[in-house]
């Protein structure tokens, strides 16, 4: 109750704030002017005494009294992320200086396990808030990210850069195999041995001072580059469309949803297409009309380069040479070397190396693809070259021509809730968990669905929060996090709260939402991260939660194997009408078409991938200009002129972020899916218990407790081969 008269008082005095004139003429009115004399009163009153409710209200400050013990989302209010993130930091700096000060010998207990078990609070509050200044955001979060960023790295560096802590550490490292460690505690001592190190641990107090400032550097660019790119996504750009013949070619769900897109802008009886992919994308399809489809997705690769207060070059600059700056400092090459040392690949030559290997075979099917798209115009008596506008548009085409088959046939058996009960069909079959769905549960949205994930013997093993459709705070993409990593205290296990966002179509008047294929596998995939984070059982928070960045991708790309398999595809695609499971002849066209326009998907992913690593190993050259930079980059790999790739450096959120000099995992653990699905297709059984057994076993529960390539090859017995990729896409 308190909060809501403190919340309350902080907007009037915003109010008062807000214009000088206004306030004045306030002032002149003497009721008025005692009103204002009493609600600064309170103001100050309230604010003495704020630290003790933030104790006893806080929902932060204790422990969550709610179902499964899940955020208090109903309790938790923007002003109690600060002081929780201040006592975070002050509660973890304690348990740092506690260790430090110990004078005992150093110890693997009163070391590195006290290191591991520490942060609770500040975990705690890091997991909500980022993950909804992601998918819930708005500008007074927007303006505690930019309080609270600076305060995490400085703190982040505190810990890293802290001399005597690095030392002890050392002890323990120096002397571990006659410590009496097990394989584990031998791995977690060396986990953190390595990240000090690579976190400046060794270098002068000179050097560390440089560092710092780099990092706090870094992420000032970074928020502003990911605000811009949210503005210009979701605000900047929209196709305002009033004739209605210039939505030709669209089907009638695209035209209804367009519609109520507008009437949500005030734009009654308009149609509205806007830079999300539910929206953009089914236009590019299907819309008719050349110049409106390259108005919508000219504004879609121009995001963050119009040379305005949203532009993004200079921000991505500054942190590339930043980071440039930072990789040298630390004894790398280049910051992909920093990164990709720690990966499976090792050095970023095998990674291109790899890249090109499959570049060169994707490259040869696109540009057939793109010949028989052109046979498309010509023979339509279109008078024009394909550019990358047309690329969807004729692909649709073709792909009807070719298969017979055409995206909108598929999407009333789509029906967006029956996929979610596929999805849990096909993990109940591999591994034996059932998922129900949970009622009066806190949300943070009441769009959000929210699930109890339970064991063969019926043992709550995790809870599951869905988040399905785009919102005007929600950035692009899809993504999976957490609320509370697993864990152990006291002997005792925690178990997770996971949380899968994604920006779906949304369910247009009556109907339900209907997916896109694309969007199918989405969910599949971000499902595949759910069940890595419901599996993963390790002792020690270091080595439990972290996979070599190539790796993460596996647990998630190989769910989508079984998206497209007809005994799956009985389960879930069933028509929205008629409930009418989708027809076998329906199904052979649709997996005969499961290859069509991969080569796109393959060419536009490696130049992305390549214009990461390309950035990311140049180094610390200062005179690069991003548009010179980046259209050398793509002719250095003989990208066709109709495709771009698929996140140009001004919105490439994923190299902002921490898929740095590291987008091309995604190939690399499509190679591991595609090999691991390959094993269940040997079989026979794509249920096969014995090897998902297996998987479960050595990968998805083991998180990053040995190498990646040790792991895989415990699960599968050798080295993976990249010819079931290069057969699924079609490549071969
Ligand atoms: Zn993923």
């Amino acid at each position: 109750m308190k909060y809501v008269t403190f919340g309350q008082l902080l907007e009037y005095q915003s109010f008062f704030s807000l214009s000088s004139v206004l306030r004045s003429l306030i002032l002149k009115n003497t009721v008025m002017k005692k009103l204002y004399v009493v609600a600064l009163l309170s103001a100050i009153l309230f604010t003495s005494c704020e630290k003790k409710e933030e104790m006893s209200t806080n929902p932060f400050f204790s422990e969550y009294q709610t179902p499964f013990k899940v955020p208090p989302f109903h309790l938790i209010d923007t002003i109690n992320y600060i002081p929780a993130f201040e006592k975070g930091i002050a509660d973890h700096q304690a348990e740092i200086d506690a260790i430090v000060n110990n004078n005992e010998t150093p110890t693997f207990e009163n070391t590195i396990l006290a290191l591991d078990k520490s942060g609770d609070l500040l975990g705690k509050v890091s997991s909500v808030f980022f993950s909804l200044n992601s998918a819930e955001t708005n500008p007074a979060m927007q303006k505690i990210s930019r309080t609270i960023t600076p305060m995490m790295t400085k703190h982040r560096d505190n810990i890293n850069l802290n001399e005597t802590l690095f030392e002890k550490i050392k002890v323990v490292y120096d002397s571990r195999e006659n410590l009496d460690l097990d394989d584990q505690q031998l791995r977690v001592v060396e986990k953190y041995y390595d990240d000090f190190i690579r976190n400046g641990a060794n270098l002068n107090e000179e050097e560390k001072t440089s560092l710092r400032e780099l990092n706090q550097e870094i992420s000032k660019n970074q928020i502003d580059f990911r605000e811009n790119l949210l503005a210009e996504t979701n605000k900047n750009f929209k196709l305002v469309i009033d004739n209605e013949a210039d939505l030709s070619g669209l089907p009638e769900g695209i035209k209804a949803a367009a519609a109520e897109t507008a009437t949500n802008a005030g734009l009654d009886g308009k149609w509205v297409f806007t830079l999300q992919k539910p929206s953009m994308l089914p236009f590019l399809q299907y819309a008719d009309n050349r110049e409106l489809r390259k108005e919508l997705y000219t504004g879609y690769f121009m995001r963050g380069n119009n040379n305005d207060e949203f532009d993004n070059k200079e921000a991505i600059l500054n942190i590339l040479k930043l980071r440039a700056k930072r990789a040298e400092l630390l004894g790398y090459k280049d910051y992909a070397d920093y990164v990709i040392s720690n990966n499976m690949a090792q050095t970023s030559d095998k990674v291109y190396e790899f890249l090109h290997g499959i570049m060169e075979p994707a490259l040869e099917v696109a540009a057939q693809d793109r010949d028989d798209m052109q046979k498309i115009i010509d023979r339509e008596g279109g008078d024009f070259k394909l550019d990358l506008w047309d690329w969807w548009y004729y692909a649709e085409k073709l792909k009807k021509e070719k298969y017979n088959i055409d995206e909108s046939e598929l999407k009333p058996y789509f029906v967006l809730e029956n996929v979610r009960d596929g999805m849990f069909y096909v993990a109940n079959k591999l591994y034996g968990i059932t998922i129900t769905q949970l009622e009066d549960m806190p949300v943070y949205n009441d769009e959000v669905q929210v699930f109890d994930v339970s064991d063969k013997t019926g043992k709550h093993i995790a809870v599951l929060y869905m988040d399905f459709h785009p919102r005007p705070g929600k950035r692009v993409g899809a993504w999976c996090g957490r609320f509370r990593q697993q864990t152990y205290k006291d002997g005792e296990k925690i178990y997770p709260v996971v949380t899968m966002v994604m920006n779906f179509t949304r369910p247009v008047g009556d109907a339900p939402a209907l997916l896109t294929w694309d969007e199918v596998n989405t969910m599949f995939h971000e499902f595949g991260h759910a069940l890595h984070g419901f599996f993963t059982d390790g002792e020690y928070d270091r080595t439990a939660g972290r996979l070599p960045r190539d790796m993460v991708e596996l647990p998630s790309q190989v769910m989508e194997n079984w998206t497209g398999q007809p005994e799956v595809l009985k389960v879930y695609a069933r028509h929205y009408e008629t409930d009418e499971v989708i027809p076998q002849d329906l199904v052979t066209r649709l997996l005969n078409s499961m290859k069509f326009n991969e080569a796109f998907n393959t060419v536009e992913y490696i130049a992305a991938s390549v214009l990461d690593l390309d950035w990311h190993t140049v180094g610390g050259k200062t005179d690069l200009d991003v548009l010179t930079f980046e259209s050398q980059s793509m002719d250095n790999i003989n990208l066709m002129t109709e495709i771009i790739p698929r996140y140009r450096t001004t919105y490439f959120n994923h190299i902002v972020g921490g898929y740095a000099a590291g987008y091309y995992v995604y190939l690399w653990a499509a190679v591991l899916d595609s090999d691991t699905f390959q094993a269940y297709l040997d079989s026979g059984d794509i249920f096969n218990q014995e090897i998902a057994e297996s998987f479960r076993k050595n990968i998805l529960e083991q998180g990053g407790s040995d190498e990646g390539m040790v792991q895989y090859i415990k699960f599968r017995g050798q080295e993976p081969s990249i010819d079931p990729l290069l057969n699924k896409r079609g490549l071969k």
